[in-house]
């Protein structure tokens, strides 16, 4: 998927406070559903690559494997990691935004109308919107497995949203050995051991390899 931040970034031709912004929904909440059901339709095309499988593989050979994603496409559980700490949610999924309960199937009625969950609130897409808190279960399992780990790679991200820009400090302050991966240098650069400007689905692959895995 485009990243959310990239310069070819689906985002370029929307105001994104039109569409994920919670005050945006209540107010239209026809358009916000019609932009998730086509940004779930491009999501079904797309495969898991190297890097997904890579880490879903890593997994089964440690005891202790945490992955936490700012990723909010479910290529993650495709490719088979089962551990999993979706920061900003899921967008495969939905929320009553009264009760809270989840729906993890969801065809949009005809004439667009937008779903109603069973207690008449509106349903939304579970994902975390601008000015919106994260999952506080999700951001405290990520910080546990952080400052608990003995190694912590920082792969594909810009690493400046908060608050997981601030996992590999943490990792790195309790003793654990940094490895950051990305095609560009990011505020992890200068605290990481080791720093490979490289595509995620090129070096995790190569990774393994030396690993005998
Ligand atoms: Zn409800």
């Amino acid at each position: 998927m485009p990243t959310f931040r990239g310069d070819k970034g689906l985002w370029k031709k929307f105001r994104p406070e039109e569409l994920a912004d919670f005050d945006a929904f209540i107010r239209n909440p026809e358009l916000v559903w019609e932009w998730y059901q086509y940004r779930r339709k491009l999501i079904l095309d797309v495969k898991p690559n190297p890097g997904h499988f890579s880490l879903a593989e890593l997994e089964k050979h440690y005891s202790q494997f945490t992955l936490i994603t700012q990723n909010v496409d479910g290529l993650h559980q495709t490719a088979g990691s089962k551990n999993i700490v979706e920061l900003h949610g899921n967008i495969l999924r939905n929320r009553c935004i009264e009760c809270n309960k989840i729906y993890t199937e969801m065809v949009l009625p005809e004439q667009n109308r937008v779903p109603r969950c069973r207690c008449g609130g509106l349903i939304r897409p579970d994902v975390v919107w601008f000015g919106e808190m994260l999952p506080a279960e999700a951001v405290e399992r990520a910080n546990r497995a952080t400052k608990t780990c003995d190694l912590f790679f920082s792969v594909g991200t810009s690493a400046v949203v908060y608050p997981a820009a601030a996992l590999p400090g943490m990792a790195k302050q309790q003793g654990a050995f940094v490895i950051e991966i990305n095609l560009e240098p990011t505020p992890v650069s200068g605290i990481a051991d080791v720093v490979i400007h490289e595509k995620s689905g090129v070096i995790l692959p190569m990774i393994l390899q030396k690993l005998g895995l």
